[in-house]
């Protein structure tokens, strides 16, 4: 369906703050509006995913930034984290399944590994794909999606 990128982040962001009151979140967006064919809750899921993320994998209090921005054929979404950052050894296997950084700290944390690879899977479903940047100071996840 035509969906609205630009609420649906709003959205996915007023979620986040509900539930994860410990890290500021900000969300800056280029468009006002970002009109786009694709399913809303599956794209909602990969942004729950990855906020998700950026706050049990980061200590409390550390902020969450999300933007908004397009290129001539892609709308993208930055969820960017303040660290503890992801080696760069594990920036492509922390998208295959059940794969966890820290395997000690992450079983204390619930998490199943699952998280990724679904987001990856249900961007790809939609023509995208999600690519990742991070240093030890700093966690970048880009959701591409193609306009
Ligand atoms: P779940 O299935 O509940 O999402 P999970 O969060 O452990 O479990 P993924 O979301 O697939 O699984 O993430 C895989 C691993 O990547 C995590 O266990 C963690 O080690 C690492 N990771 C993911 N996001 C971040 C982040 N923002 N900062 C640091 N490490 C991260
Ligand atoms: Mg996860």
């Amino acid at each position: 369906a035509d969906t609205d990128l630009v609420d649906l982040v709003q959205q996915a962001a007023d979620a986040f703050r509900a539930g994860h009151p410990g890290h500021p979140l900000t969300v800056a967006s280029d468009p006002g509006r970002l009109v786009l064919r694709l399913d809303p809750q599956r794209v909602r899921q990969v942004l729950d995913n990855l906020l998700t993320n950026a706050a049990v994998h980061t200590p409390a209090g550390t902020p969450v930034s999300v933007t908004v921005s397009t290129t001539p054929g892609a709308a993208l979404l930055r969820i960017t984290d303040a660290g503890p950052g992801i080696p760069p050894d594990d920036t492509e296997r922390v998208f295959d399944r059940f794969y966890r950084v820290d395997k000690a700290r992450s079983r204390d944390r619930g998490g199943t590994g699952l998280g990724l690879a679904v987001a990856r899977s249900l961007t790809r479903a939609h023509g995208g794909d999600i690519t990742l940047t991070s240093t030890p100071a700093t966690t970048t996840f880009t959701i591409h999606l193609p306009l």
